[in-house]
């Protein structure tokens, strides 16, 4: 770790990056932090320029770069937010200001872990590149923390696993979600963390030898069907990802067929489905195991196409096909808006913002009690699932939403009318758990008067829970009052 390092990696990834600048902060910040050490003993400057020297790696601009050499100073140090706005503009001031609200937290127990989450919604809703931040700050005090006491690893490993990995995830960021979970999962849970260990090293070792020349064969099959390969190479999935679908598949490890997968990069979406089609032709596809995340992307962006085939041997293995632009998005999801390479799609980063904005509204409506916390929780971080209007539209619901958390999604008067529904031209019930990609067309009855309390033994989202419970407890006050004039007009004069 050393500042000729950073800006080595700065000069490399963007030649017209401002060194000048970028070696005034580490001056400015190694001075600040003077004669301060790590609980591991080492200079305190070490870790800002871990953590800065992480964003450089994945690409990001100066101004980030910065911020993240600075990120500690007015946290630990005498210089202040004013200071650091002097000398290094109002726009670095704000992050490093961002990240210094975040890292005061003064209660314990539940009661923090809520303050935390809140915190940080603000700060993404603020400016997501604080959020960014602060995951490489998370992400080197998990590589450090053998230096501190028992309880505080566990602590902090456990708040990186339940609130830093979902955010990561639900910002598209999946390399630093799978990092940030493997890094704290060794911590909170040693001993399946060494059985994952140990069945990824030993699928990795059995497929080897195979795969090296399954890829082989693979490569040379696209390659004589002029699909232009940019990247070809075996991924292993990351611990924590394999522990979550290990314990979905029953502990059955052999019908795990992604531990190692191929992924296949090429130039363009046509490219994406030409290779499909060569290494179908080639391998035989598993049934049902096809997975068109082009067609239909995740909802937190992600796209690629998955297929498992039997290969050689009747070997499974699955292969992941997706453009170099997908792949970017795969990793570093909302980050890659401020990389140096700008590419992306003005839609697609307006798309990006909405969620933020939805985020923000929610913090401010939703968020206000401890009891909260476990719904926001369930409604935000679990899988979502994309279900469409026949008109067009998506909503992204919850996994296993029904479709009258979907009329609700749509608006309050749709919810409250709903008697029926279809879902992909098919009569449903009301309770039905959607599908991705599911069309769902909700039947109104302009004269209902409102929502069936019955719905809320299958309801899935906030939204329709507490629209369905608002309106009984609003029609109860009207047929209160209804009685209660009844009674008044009977009553003896
Ligand atoms: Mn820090």
């Amino acid at each position: 770790m050393s500042i000729e390092r950073l800006l080595n990696t700065v000069k490399n990834n963007n030649p017209e990056a401002d060194l000048d600048l970028i070696r005034l902060a580490y001056d400015y910040a190694a001075k600040a932090h003077d004669g301060q050490k790590r609980a591991s003993g080492e200079p305190y400057i070490n870790h800002p320029l871990a953590v800065a020297q992480y964003l450089a790696e994945i690409n990001l601009d100066t101004a980030i770069i910065i911020a993240g050499l600075l990120h500690d100073v007015p946290e630990d140090t005498s210089a202040t937010i004013k200071d650091i706005e002097k000398n290094f503009g109002s726009d670095i001031a704000s992050m490093v200001a961002g990240i210094t609200k975040l890292g005061k937290l003064k209660y314990r127990g539940v009661e923090r872990y809520v303050e935390n989450l809140r915190k940080m919604f603000i700060a993404i809703a603020q400016d997501v590149r604080i959020m960014i931040i602060k995951f490489a700050d998370r992400l080197h005090n998990l590589k450090t923390l053998d230096s501190l006491p028992e309880n505080k690893r566990y602590r902090i490993a456990l708040e990186s696993l339940e609130m830093f990995a979902p955010i990561a995830g639900r910002l598209g960021m999946g390399e630093i979600k799978g990092q940030l979970e493997d890094l704290s999962f060794k911590y909170v849970d040693a001993e399946n963390y060494q059985l994952m260990l140990k069945l990824q090293t030993e699928s990795s070792s059995v497929h080897q030898k195979n795969l090296d020349k399954i890829k082989e064969i693979t490569e040379k099959e696209l390659a004589s069907a002029r699909v232009p390969i940019i990247s070809f190479h075996g991924r292993i999935k990351h611990l924590y990802s394999l522990f979550r679908k290990f314990i979905r598949y029953n502990k059955e490890i052999d019908k795990i067929y992604d531990i190692v997968a191929l992924r296949v990069i090429v130039p363009t979406i046509a490219d994406c489905y030409a290779s499909l089609g060569i290494i179908h032709k080639l391998w035989r596809p598993v049934p049902n195991r096809i997975k068109d995340y082009i067609a239909q992307p995740k909802p937190n962006g992600y796209q690629s196409l998955h297929t498992a085939t039997f290969c050689l041997e009747g070997q499974i293995v699955e292969f992941q096909i997706r453009t170099e632009k997908m792949h970017e998005e795969a990793e570093y999801g909302i980050a890659a808006h401020w990389q140096y390479k700008e590419h992306k799609t003005g839609e697609n980063k307006a798309k990006q913002i909405s969620w933020i904005n939805e985020l923000a509204q929610i913090q401010k409506t939703v968020f206000k009690n401890v009891k909260d916390i476990e719904n926001l929780k369930i409604d935000f971080f679990q899988n979502r699932i994309f279900v469409w209007t026949p008109r067009g539209d998506i909503i992204d619901l919850p996994e296993a939403a029904t479709p009258v958390d979907f009329a609700y999604a749509i608006h309050t008067d749709v919810g409250n009318k709903c008697v029926g529904c279809r879902i992909n031209n098919q009569l449903s019930s009301l309770d039905t758990p959607l599908k991705n990609g599911d069309i769902a067309e909700i039947i109104i009855d302009k004269k209902r008067k409102g929502p069936n309390p019955g719905w809320l033994k299958f309801v899935k989202t906030n939204g329709a829970k507490s629209r369905i419970k608002t309106y009984a407890k609003s029609s109860l006050g009207d047929w209160i009052k209804d009685k209660l004039s009844i009674i008044k007009e009977n009553l003896p004069n």
